[in-house]
């Protein structure tokens, strides 16, 4: 039988979104439920990755589809493509999995051509409408199917309200606008050395295209890489019958959200303009009112609208996004989805919808995006320095946090400069899917124009940055590069300070600070914490950063770099007689000095960890790190070590590496100089004993040997660790637990494991090194060519970001089922970055991990990530 590539609204359901998309799926649920619906199809993701199989080009049998589709769409319409009495008119949108900004949008009132257009003006006795719809569809079929630039239509527009002397769309009349038609198509074909298109086929076609098209664009791979989205998913599109907002007093169009966006209040939300169109209100050219005004404009749609909202939300069990339309006093829904959030308000609605007992604790957490939960950690402003700022302007609070940062003016800038390590706040008349990059640099986005559902709004939500949107109080000359605001002007250097959440702005630098978690926060990671079967901790290596990561809910120390503590200012002098010593004696001399200061580190650690376990890791960079580099550093250090010149920069030559992150490093440092293991041991179990003594927590200590290859090597270290560890008991005359475990780095390693459990209590997979070594490229180099594998769709993702499941994941498993085959209570974690990836949680989950360790402020995210992985993989 042959494939089916395109289905009518009626014969589909919510539960077919891979195939039809979220759009598709939605919008033939929304039939099936009876809900009025302007009738349509969905042409299917398959058949965009077919598109793109059968070399970018739709093939014959799709086509055929579709066009059947159009009969089947013209029957129940009852009008027809291109006739000369009742021509059908149709949108065609973008619809993949999950909606993604940076895709071809819309294009509406396809279908119109010279002779249709008359048709629709007689037949609407309303030839400024015909002509109105005529215009947008050339521009935007002109624009986002074609190409050009949307601004020269956009010139043509103003040029005729200046001419006519008026300053709004809605005041030009059916000649003017007439008249703008042939203008728009002169352009279409000075720019295309064609006609525009007659055929509402060839239209249709064409468009479909562009759909498809656009699922590769660059702005698009961007937003994949950034949300997880596999580009083997393709977009679907959806042909729909057009009713129209823009007949007339009567008619309208909106954006509605059942239930507050921002705050997650139980209210419905919205925004809706009379006698418009969708993109008028997504453009913020006029200013849409408040949807509870409707009710009184026309309080019979207004029920019809509430209940059909409430209808969905219950079959939905979510708060849903919606888009209708009224046309001449009917009500249409042109889509509904489940509606982006600010974390606050996932959390409040998630809580809420538990407890109305809509839905379970397990259906809730899943309702929540782990990364979400990042804004609620994201800075807020110093309440004791917010009081002497002074507000200068307001817009809409579109997405909360707070940000400050010198002003960028574009995205380009707003990403270079970032990039250089600036803050910067991107400051724009209204951002558009290109902008992309740029937003995600910046700190925040302040727009003036746009309301909460513009594009600034929409995506800084998703992407949880704050974002101040429509402060058309503030003046912004993109091209001069300044903004003026209260007559007083400011450029790229200044500082500005946007409040997300209360929309204010101030034309200064305001100190952030760290948010406090309470509430429905609670609540929610609550529920996570019963659910999931994977323990989080967190990296650290300082005590503020163990209380902070304990607060967000840590259960211990997953990885603890002590090389990090080497670089304090007191102690960096002794390190580096470390490193430079000439033989052993010196060796422990200058261990001797570090060894007090070692110890403190660890007791403030088990201090502030109130008896939780500690995986302390031994001495791990390549040596040279520590060693002063520039002839000035040698000669300050030779003068204070009393070395000459030449003596000095003689070893640090000596310690030179061709390729450090394979030299001199790792266990490797133990093997030569064992003097350091022995300090390190002896620091690790003296400050659990004091602490235990003191505090009376039951410390444990792990102590993990990093960068093991070989068993001999590891067993070689742990001798050393355990002699010393024995001899320190022995001297204090007291016993303690304490555990010897290994990093899993090295692909040796993973596939040795079964030898190396012999010799570990534990394993801490360290996957950016064993990503490192696996794919054989730098971790501190790869982002410099990864950018042209992205392009090249080679990669979709940064590895060191979302672990590699193909290949380092197997090596993870391999290791795993190894380690447990010789010793079956072996613990296992990981604490490379991805323990702080959602994704990689699940998979850490699903391979049977005990535990993921990740940065403090990614520990709440870990949690989550681990019970939406139990919910959905139950172990
Ligand atoms: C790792 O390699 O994954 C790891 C955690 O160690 P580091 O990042 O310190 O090399
Ligand atoms: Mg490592």
């Amino acid at each position: 039988m042959e494939k089916k590539y395109v289905y009518l609204f009626s014969e589909g359901n919510a539960s077919m979104k891979n195939l039809l998309g979220g759009k598709g799926a939605n919008l033939a649920e929304m039939t099936t439920l009876g809900i009025p619906v302007p009738t349509g199809f969905t042409v299917t993701t398959e058949a965009c990755n077919k598109y793109y199989e059968d070399g970018k080009t739709i093939s014959s049998e799709v086509m055929e589809q579709i066009y059947a589709s159009i009969k089947e769409l013209e029957k129940v319409a009852g009008k027809e493509f291109g006739s000369e009495e009742d021509p059908l008119l149709v949108s065609v949108r973008s619809g993949a999995r999950v909606s993604m900004p940076g895709m071809m949008d819309t294009i509406l009132n396809l279908g119109l051509n010279d002779s249709a257009v008359e048709v629709v003006a007689n037949k609407t006795n309303n030839p400024r409408f015909a002509y109105d719809s005529y215009r947008r569809f050339i521009q935007m079929f002109s624009d986002v199917v074609m190409g050009i630039e949307k601004r020269l239509f956009e010139d043509k527009l103003d040029a005729m309200k200046e001419a006519r002397g008026v300053k709004l769309d809605t005041d030009l009349n059916a000649d003017d606008l007439k008249e703008l038609v042939a203008q728009f198509k002169e352009l279409y074909k000075k720019e295309k050395g064609e006609e525009f298109p007659q055929d509402p086929k060839v239209q249709l076609i064409e468009s479909i295209t562009a759909v498809f098209r656009s699922w590769d664009n660059p702005r698009a791979i961007v937003y994949r890489r950034l949300n997880d989205i596999p580009g083997d998913w393709g977009t679907a599109v959806n042909v729909q019958q057009m009713v129209f907002g823009n007949k007339g007093e009567t008619s309208g169009t909106g954006v509605i959200f059942s239930r507050n966006p921002a705050t997650g209040e139980n209210k419905i939300y919205g925004e809706y303009l009379m006698n418009a169109q969708g993109e008028d209100v997504v453009a913020g050219i006029r200013t849409p009112q408040p949807i509870y005004q409707l009710e009184e404009q026309d309080p019979v749609i207004y029920k019809q609208l509430t209940d059909i909202i409430a209808t969905l939300e219950a079959h939905y069990k979510d708060m849903q996004d919606m888009e209708i339309t009224i046309e001449e006093g009917k009500l249409y829904f042109l889509q509904t989805r489940n509606g982006k959030r600010t974390a606050q308000a996932a959390l409040k609605i998630a809580v809420d919808l538990v407890e109305d007992g809509t839905l379970t604790k397990e259906e809730a957490i899943l309702k929540v995006e782990p990364k979400q939960l990042d804004t609620l950690l994201h800075p807020a402003f110093d309440v004791e320095e917010l009081k002497k700022a002074n507000v200068v302007a307001k817009g809409l609070p579109a997405s909360p946090g707070a940000a400050c940062g010198k002003i960028a003016f574009t995205a380009d800038e707003s990403k270079e400069r970032a990039e250089k390590g600036e803050k910067v706040v991107l400051v724009r008349l209204e951002t558009s899917p290109e902008d992309i990059e740029g937003m995600i640099a910046a700190e925040g986005i302040l727009t003036v124009r746009g309301g909460m559902t513009s594009h600034a709004a929409v995506v800084a939500r998703g992407m949880g940055t704050c974002c101040v949107a429509g402060c058309g109080e503030i003046k912004v000359d993109e091209k001069a590069k300044t903004v003026t605001i209260e007559d007083k002007t400011y450029g790229v250097d200044d500082y500005i300070s946007i409040d997300g959440s209360t929309g204010n702005i101030y034309a200064e630098a305001v100190k952030t600070v760290s948010p406090e978690i309470t509430g429905h926060f609670a609540t929610f990671m609550g529920w996570a914490d019963e659910i999931r079967k994977l323990k989080v901790r967190t990296n650290a290596d300082t005590p503020r950063d163990t209380i902070q990561a304990v607060e967000f809910g840590a259960e211990g120390i997953g990885l603890c770099r002590t090389e990090h503590m080497f670089f304090a200012e007191d102690r960096i002098m002794a390190v580096r007689e470390m490193i430079v010593a000439k033989n052993e004696e010196q060796r422990r001399k200058a261990l001797d000095k570090i060894l007090p200061m070692q110890r403190q580190d660890f007791t403030e650690i088990y201090e502030a960890l109130e008896g939780m376990p500690a995986t302390i890791r031994f001495l791990d960079p390549p040596l040279h790190e520590f060693v002063p580099h520039s002839d000035e550093e040698i000669a300050e250090l030779a003068k204070e070590m009393g070395l000459t010149f030449e003596e000095l920069k003689a070893t640090v030559e000596d310690l030179h590496e061709f390729n450090p992150m394979m030299g001199h490093r790792g266990c490797r440092l133990a093997v030569s100089y064992p003097e350091i293991a022995e300090m390190q041991t002896r620091a690790v179990i003296e400050a659990a004993l004091d602490v235990k003594a003191k505090k009376g927590y039951d410390i444990v200590p792990e102590i993990m040997i990093p960068l093991v290859g070989e068993i001999k090597e590891l067993k070689y270290v742990k001798d050393v660790v355990v002699k010393t560890a024995e001899a320190v008991m022995e001297e204090r005359g007291t016993k303690i637990e304490y555990h010897v475990g290994t990093m899993i780095e090295i692909p040796r390693a993973a596939l040795t494991a079964d030898e190396i459990a012999k010799e570990a209590d534990f394993f801490s997979f360290g996957t950016n090194d064993l990503t490192q070594m696996t794919f054989g490229f730098s971790r501190d180099d790869a982002a410099k060519f990864l950018g042209s594998y992205y392009d090249k769709k080679i990669y979709e993702q940064d590895p060191f970001a979302k672990l590699d499941q193909t290949g380092v994941g197997q090596l993870v498993k391999i290791a795993a089922e190894k380690g447990r085959a010789t010793r079956p209570d072996i613990k296992l974690g990981i604490c490379g970055e991805h323990g702080g990836d959602p994704s990689s949680v699940e998979f850490c989950h699903n391979v049977g991990l005990n535990y993921v360790s990740c940065s403090p402020f990614r520990v709440p995210l870990a949690r989550l990530a681990a019970a939406q992985a139990q919910v959905k993989n139950p172990r």
